[in-house]
C-alpha cells in the first residue's frame, strides 16, 4: 500500500467526516489571493497548504523542487518532474500534516503563513490545456442517445464496443470552477424551418463527465500501452463539457461536434492524484465482443467514484438532479490513452482527455438533461416547483464526487457554473 494512503492517518488539522480532503486525499490545484500570486497549494480539510511557502519556509527542502515550480501559474512544471517527485512530496505533505509530526503543527508562526481557508482564496485553472479530447465512453449514453435518434433496436453504432468513440475538443475554452459564461448563440434548423436561423442557443445542457490530466509526455509516432498508460496519467477531475443540443443536431454532420461543444467547459480546480485514487479500484465491464489486442487490459481499471449534479435558479434552493458514479464507464481510461495514442499521436503534460457523458443504467443516473428529460419531453420537477427540460439563463449547475469506503471519503470538491444571459 502506497504510504500516505494509510486510512489509519490522521491530521492535526480538523477534517469533517463528509469533508472531501482528509489527508489521505492531497489534491494539486493552484490558487491566489488578494495578497499572494498564484502558486501551488494542496487542500487538506478546509484549508489550502502553500506550497510556494512552504519551500520558501525550508520545509521541502530534501525534495530539491525550484521555487519557480511552487510559484507558478499552472502545475505543468511539477507534473513534469515525473511520478516519483510528485509521489515525494505527497508523501512529505502528509508527514508534515500528521498528527504525531510536531514540524509544522507546534510552529505556529509558519503555520499562519502556510495555511489559508479555502473560502479566502482564488482557485485557478490547474494546468495549462494544450490539447482536449473528450470521449464516448459510457454505454448507457450512448445507448441512451442511440435509442432517442436512431432505432431503439440497433442503439449502438457498429464500431462502439469495437473502439472508444472520441473527437478533439476545444482547450481554449476550459474554465475553471466558479466563472460563469454566456449562453451561447448559433445556427439551428427548427422543425417547423425550411432553413435555418440564428440566435440564443434553446437546449443548453450539461453534460456529466470526469477528465483525466496527462502526466508524462510521448514523442510522435510513440504509442502507448493500457499497461504503460497509468503511468502516463497524473490525475483525475470533475468536467462539465456544457453543450447546445440544438446546434449540434444542425450542425454535426459528417464531422462531428464543433461549435456546440467548444464554447465552454468547467473542470474542478484541484487534481485528484491516480495515486490517492487507487484504493477504489474496480472491475470494468465484461467487454463482449472481445477488443483488439492493443485494448485489452488486466487488473481493476474502472474507478469507484459517486457523482453528482445539481441545478440551482437563480435566488433559490438547489437540486439534485442526477446519481451517477465512474465506474460505469464500459472503456476505461488505460484503452482510452491506448488508443489515442495507437496510430503514434503524440500526448503532453496537461493534456486534458474526458470521458464523455457518464450514465447510469438507472434514469436517475443519467448524465444529461436530454437523457433525464428524454429529449425534452418529460420536464424534471425542481424543489423549487419549477420545471426543467434543458438549462435555463442564471441557473447554476454543479457536479460533485467523490469516493468512499468503510475508512475514508476521497473527494473532488466542485465543477461550478452559473450561466449567464446570451451576449
Ligand atoms: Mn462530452
Amino acid at each position: 500500500m502506497i504510504k500516505a494512503n494509510d486510512p489509519t492517518l490522521k491530521s492535526w488539522i480538523e477534517v469533517d467526516a463528509n469533508c472531501d480532503f482528509p489527508i489521505q486525499n492531497l489534491p494539486f490545484g493552484i490558487f491566489k489571493t488578494q495578497s499572494s500570486s498564484p502558486r501551488m497549494g494542496i487542500a487538506i480539510g478546509d484549508h489550502v497548504l502553500d506550497l510556494a511557502m512552504l519551500n520558501k519556509l525550508d520545509f521541502l527542502n530534501n525534495l530539491h523542487i525550484d521555487d519557480s515550480v511552487f510559484s507558478n501559474n499552472y502545475l505543468n512544471d511539477f507534473i513534469a518532474l515525473g511520478k516519483p517527485t510528485c509521489s515525494a512530496l505527497r508523501q512529505r505533505i502528509s508527514d508534515l500534516l500528521n498528527l504525531n509530526n510536531a514540524e509544522l503543527r507546534d510552529n505556529k508562526e509558519a503555520r499562519e503563513k502556510v495555511l489559508q481557508y479555502i473560502s479566502n482564496v482564488q482557485m485557478l485553472m490547474p494546468v495549462r490545456v494544450g490539447d482536449y479530447t473528450d470521449f464516448y465512453s459510457s454505454i448507457d449514453h450512448a445507448t441512451n442517445v442511440g435509442t432517442m435518434f436512431r432505432d431503439p433496436t440497433n442503439a449502438l453504432l457498429p464500431n462502439w464496443k469495437h473502439l472508444p468513440v472520441g473527437y478533439h475538443g476545444r482547450a481554449s475554452s476550459i474554465i475553471v470552477s466558479g466563472t460563469d459564461f454566456h449562453r451561447p448563440k448559433g445556427q439551428t434548423k427548427p422543425a417547423d424551418s425550411e432553413l435555418p436561423v440564428f440566435g440564443p442557443c434553446k437546449l443548453l445542457d450539461f453534460e456529466l463527465e470526469v477528465a483525466f490530466v496527462i502526466g508524462k509526455s510521448t514523442s510522435l509516432g510513440q504509442s502507448v500501452s493500457t499497461a504503460e498508460a497509468d503511468d502516463h496519467i497524473f490525475g483525475l477531475a470533475l468536467f462539465n463539457d456544457w453543450s447546445a443540443r440544438d446546434i449540434q443536431t444542425w450542425e454535426y454532420v459528417p464531422l462531428g461536434p464543433f461549435l456546440a461543444k467548444n464554447f465552454a467547459s468547467t473542470v474542478s480546480p484541484w487534481i485528484v492524484t491516480l495515486e490517492a485514487l487507487e484504493p477504489f479500484r474496480t472491475a470494468g465491464y465484461n467487454q463482449e465482443p472481445k477488443v483488439l489486442p492493443y485494448l485489452q487490459y488486466s487488473g481493476d481499471k474502472n474507478i469507484d467514484i459517486n457523482l453528482e449534479v445539481s441545478v440551482q435558479p437563480e435566488n433559490s434552493i438547489e437540486t439534485v438532479i442526477c446519481h451517477s458514479n465512474y465506474k460505469f464507464m464500459y472503456w476505461t481510461m488505460e484503452q482510452q490513452l491506448a488508443h489515442h495514442t495507437v496510430n503514434g499521436c503524440n500526448i503532453n503534460i496537461g493534456d486534458m482527455m474526458a470521458s464523455g457523458t457518464i450514465s447510469g443504467p438507472t434514469p436517475n443516473s443519467f448524465g444529461s438533461m436530454l437523457e433525464l428529460s428524454w429529449k425534452g419531453t418529460k420536464p424534471l420537477k425542481l424543489n423549487d416547483g419549477s420545471e426543467r427540460k434543458f438549462i435555463n439563463d442564471n441557473d447554476t449547475v454543479t457536479i460533485r464526487g467523490y469516493c468512499s469506503n468503510e475508512n475514508i471519503r476521497i473527494g473532488f470538491g466542485q465543477a461550478k457554473a452559473k450561466v449567464l444571459p446570451a451576449l
